[in-house]
C-alpha cells in the first residue's frame, strides 16, 4: 500500500481509503495504492467483498490535472487501476460522497456496486477541460444510465446528485446514516449472491430511444451549444461507440478519441484558463500571512444599475448590506430593479420565494450615512463623475469605521484621486465589477498606489465570496479590460471604414466563439457611455492618430443601442436580436467615402486578426507596464468578462499558439499598411526576437 491509500478489515469485508487531502484526486501513488488494496484482497480468503471509499468529504474527485502532460509511462495508470477494480473476483463497493468526478466517477463505475451519500456529486467534467473521460466513462456509463442520460451527463460536464443518480441507476442504493457502516453493511449483504459478479462491462446499453436518433439530436444540441469546441462532439463520438461496438473495441476508440484531444490546441487552452483562474488571485508582493478582514456589513452607494447588481452580490454571500441614495424616489426605483431580478430568477426556477426573501431581507435602502460606520466594506457606484466622487469619499472618510475598506467601482477614473480625496488613501481601492453585476464572473480589483496589503486581499476575499472571479490589476485608463477592449472596438470600426460591415465583423468573432461580436456588444451597453468618453478626450487627442469616428455619427443619430431600438443595428420593440439596417450600411459607405477611403472586400481571416493583435499588443503592453501581474490574468479577464472563448485560452494565451514571431510579422505588416495604431509592443519585439511567448515572460 501506499500512503495516501489505507487498508483494513471488518469481518469479511476490506476497506480501501483513499487518503490524498483534500480532494483525494488521482495524483501519482494513488492508482497503484488502490490496485495493491484489491490485490491484498484477492489474495486474502476471508475477504469476500471490497468497499472503496475517500477519507474525509469526498470519494475522489477526479484526475490530478498535473499529469495531463506527463509522459504515458510517468504518469498514474489510471486505466490499468480502473480495469483491476472491475476484474476483481470479490464485489467492489463504491461509497460515493462529495466529489465523486472525473477519474473519480470512472472508478466507481467499475465497481460492482455503487453506494451514496446525500451529498454525492456524481459527474463526468472532462468536456470542460476540452477532453473527455478517458478511463472507460464513456463506455460504462451509457451501460449503466443508458444512452440518453450518459450523453447529458458527458457532453455537459454537469454533475447529478445522490437522489438523480439513483432514478438514473447509477447508485444502488443511498445511505442516509453513516457511509462506511452503510456501505459496509451493503457489501456484506452481497457476499452470499450466487452466480458471476454483474460487471458493467457486460451490461447492454439500455435502448430508451432509436440509439441513431438521440446520438443525431445529441450532435445538433452540441453543435449548437458549442460555438467551436471540439470536445463535446468527440464525446458523443465515443459513446456512439459504447452502442455500435463491443466493449474493448469501444475503449480502444475512446482512447484514440481522447488522445486527440488532450493533445489539441483547444483542450491546452481550457486548461490553461483552469490553471490562470486559481492563480489569478494570489498577489505575488504580499505575504501569505496577510489576512481578509471578516466581512459582516457591507454598504453600497447609490443603487442604480451597477450598485443594484452588488447589493444583491452581498445579499447573495449572506452579507447584509445598507443601500444609499440619494432620495427616497432613486432608492425606490433601484430596490424594485433588485426585486424584479431576484423574482426573474424565482420565475426560471433558479431561486425558491423563501430565499429570495431571505436575500431582499439583508437589503436596507437608507438615504443618509448612518450605516456607513457600521461597515467593513463600502462600495461606492454613483455616476461616472470624478467631483462627486470625490466629494463621497471625503464623507465616507468621515463616517466610516477605522478599518473599512472603502471601495469605488469606478470604470475610467484615477482611483488615485479618488484615494486622495481621503485621509486613508491606503484604504482605498477599486472593485471593478461589470455589467450585470449580480451575473457577470469578473471582478478587477484596481490597486492603488498607495493600497494596504490588508484593503486588497479583503477586496479579493469578498469577490471570492461573491462567487466572482478576483483578478489584481493596477491603475490606467480602462484598467485591464476596457483598455484592451477600447483597441479592439476601435479597430472594429476601423474595418467598417475599409469595407466590412457589423454584422460580417461579429459574426467572424462568434464563430471564432466569442458570446457576442463587437458591434453587438457595443449596441448592448450602449454607445452614448463611450460617446461621452471620447468627448471628454477630444482635447487631449493626438491629432495624427487615425480615430474611429463611425460610433459618434450613429449616436448623433441618435441610436444609442438596445435601449433606443436602434445602434449598429435595428431592433424589434422589446427584442434583443440584432437586426443589419441598411441605413447603417448607408452611413458606413458614405462615411468612407468622405475619408476618402475606397472600400473593399476585407476577408473574415483579416477580421479576426487585425481584432485578436490589437488586444494581444495591447496586452503586451499592459503586462510591460506592470498593470496586469501576469499575461494568465489577462486571458482570465478577458474568457470571464469579455466572453472570450476559453477553449482559444484568452488573447495572450492564443498568441502563444499562433507563434508571437508571427504575431509581431504580421503586426509590423500593419503597420506598413495603416500606421502608428499599429506599432509593436516592445514586450512583443522582445519576446518574439526571443522566441518566448507571454507565459514565458517573467517581469525582472
Ligand atoms: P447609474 O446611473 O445607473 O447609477 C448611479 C446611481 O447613483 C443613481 O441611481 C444615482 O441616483 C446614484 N447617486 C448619484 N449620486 C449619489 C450620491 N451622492 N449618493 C448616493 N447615490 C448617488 O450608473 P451605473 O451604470 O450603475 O454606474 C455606476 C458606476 O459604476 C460608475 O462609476 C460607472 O462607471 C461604473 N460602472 C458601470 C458599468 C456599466 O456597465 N453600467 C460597468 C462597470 C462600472
Amino acid at each position: 500500500m501506499t500512503d495516501l491509500v489505507g487498508y483494513e478489515r471488518r469481518n469479511n469485508v476490506a476497506i480501501i481509503t483513499v487518503d490524498n487531502p483534500p480532494l483525494n484526486v488521482l495524483g501519482p501513488g494513488v492508482p497503484e495504492g488502490i490496485v495493491a488494496g484489491i490485490q491484498r484482497a484477492e489474495a486474502d480468503d476471508a475477504i469476500e467483498a471490497v468497499v472503496l471509499i475517500g477519507a474525509g468529504r469526498h470519494f475522489i474527485a477526479g484526475a490530478d490535472i498535473n499529469t495531463f502532460g506527463m509522459p504515458r509511462d510517468e504518469a498514474p495508470d489510471v486505466r490499468g487501476m480502473v480495469n483491476a477494480v472491475e476484474n476483481s473476483s470479490k464485489p467492489v463497493v463504491a461509497a460515493l460522497q462529495g466529489a465523486a468526478l472525473g477519474g473519480g466517477l470512472e472508478t466507481a463505475l467499475a465497481c460492482t456496486f455503487r453506494v451514496a451519500g446525500p451529498s454525492a456529486s456524481m459527474g463526468t467534467p472532462e468536456v470542460k477541460l476540452g477532453i473527455l473521460p478517458g478511463a472507460g466513462g464513456t463506455q460504462r456509463l451509457p451501460r449503466l444510465v443508458g444512452l440518453e442520460a450518459a450523453l447529458q451527463m458527458i457532453t455537459t460536464g454537469e454533475p447529478v446528485d445522490a437522489e438523480r443518480a439513483a432514478e438514473l441507476g447509477l447508485v444502488d442504493e443511498i445511505v442516509d446514516g453513516d457511509l462506511l457502516d452503510g456501505a459496509v453493511a451493503f457489501a456484506a449483504s452481497r457476499v452470499d449472491d450466487s452466480g458471476p459478479l454483474r460487471r458493467t462491462r457486460g451490461l447492454d446499453v439500455r435502448p430508451d430511444a432509436p440509439a441513431d436518433q438521440v446520438l443525431a439530436q445529441a450532435r445538433r444540441t452540441a453543435t449548437a451549444k458549442a460555438r467551436g469546441m471540439i470536445a463535446p462532439l468527440r464525446c458523443i463520438d465515443a459513446v456512439e461507440a459504447a452502442v455500435t461496438m463491443p466493449f474493448d473495441d469501444g475503449m480502444r476508440r475512446e482512447r484514440e478519441l481522447f488522445t486527440e484531444l488532450v493533445e489539441s490546441d483547444q483542450s491546452k487552452a481550457l486548461r490553461h484558463i483552469f490553471l490562470a483562474e486559481r492563480k489569478a488571485a494570489k498577489i505575488d508582493d504580499v505575504p501569505d500571512d496577510v489576512q481578509p478582514s471578516d466581512v459582516t456589513a457591507g454598504v453600497v452607494i447609490g443603487a442604480g444599475t451597477m450598485g443594484g447588481g452588488i447589493a444583491m452580490n452581498f445579499a447573495n454571500a449572506g452579507i447584509p448590506v445598507s443601500v444609499v441614495e440619494v432620495d427616497q424616489e432613486g432608492l425606490d426605483k433601484g430596490l424594485a430593479n433588485v426585486e424584479r431580478n431576484y423574482q426573474a430568477t424565482v420565475d426560471k426556477g433558479r431561486l425558491t420565494s423563501e430565499e429570495m426573501r431571505e436575500r431582499m431581507d439583508r437589503i436596507t435602502g437608507v438615504v443618509d450615512y448612518d450605516a456607513i460606520g457600521d461597515a467593513d466594506v463600502v462600495i461606492e457606484a454613483v455616476f461616472e463623475d470624478m467631483d462627486i466622487k470625490k466629494d463621497i469619499f471625503a464623507k465616507l472618510d468621515k463616517a466610516a469605521g477605522p478599518n473599512a475598506v472603502l471601495a469605488t467601482n469606478t470604470s475610467t477614473l484615477d482611483v488615485n484621486e479618488i484615494a486622495a480625496a481621503t485621509s486613508r488613501p491606503s484604504s482605498v481601492v477599486g472593485m471593478h465589477f461589470f455589467s450585470p453585476a449580480n451575473v457577470m464572473k469578473l471582478l478587477e480589483v484596481v490597486r492603488g498606489e498607495q493600497t494596504s496589503h490588508e484593503a486588497l486581499v479583503t477586496a479579493v476575499a469578498l469577490g471570492k465570496k461573491m462567487r466572482k472571479i478576483p483578478v489584481v490589476v493596477g491603475v490606467c485608463d480602462g484598467f485591464v479590460g476596457n483598455r484592451m477592449f477600447h483597441k479592439y472596438t476601435r479597430e472594429a470600426s476601423f474595418l467598417l471604414e475599409e469595407g466590412a460591415l457589423p454584422q460580417q465583423v461579429d459574426k467572424v468573432m462568434t464563430d471564432f466563439g466569442f458570446a457576442m461580436g463587437p458591434f453587438a456588444v457595443s449596441d448592448l451597453a450602449g454607445l452614448d457611455i463611450g460617446y461621452r468618453i471620447r468627448k471628454a478626450q477630444a482635447a487631449t487627442r493626438d491629432p495624427d492618430e487615425r480615430y474611429a469616428a463611425i460610433a459618434d455619427r450613429i449616436v448623433e443619430m441618435d441610436r444609442l443601442g438596445q435601449k433606443s431600438g436602434a445602434g449598429f443595428y435595428h431592433y424589434e420593440e422589446g427584442r434583443r436580436t440584432p437586426i443589419p439596417d441598411p441605413e447603417i450600411e448607408e452611413l458606413i459607405v458614405a462615411h468612407a467615402a468622405e475619408l476618402g477611403i475606397e472600400r473593399r472586400e476585407i476577408s473574415d481571416d483579416e477580421i479576426l486578426e487585425r481584432l485578436l493583435y490589437q488586444l494581444v499588443n495591447e496586452g503586451a503592453q499592459i503586462l510591460d507596464e506592470g498593470i496586469a501581474q501576469r499575461s494568465s490574468d489577462i486571458d482570465v479577464i478577458y474568457v470571464y468578462g469579455y466572453g472570450f472563448p476559453a477553449h482559444a485560452g484568452g488573447p495572450m494565451f492564443h498568441a502563444g499558439l499562433i507563434g508571437l514571431d508571427k504575431v509581431l510579422a504580421d503586426v509590423k505588416r500593419y503597420r506598413e499598411r495603416h500606421g502608428d495604431t499599429w506599432t509593436p509592443a516592445p514586450l512583443l519585439t522582445r519576446l518574439a526576437e526571443q522566441g518566448k511567448t507571454f507565459e514565458q515572460y517573467e517581469r525582472a
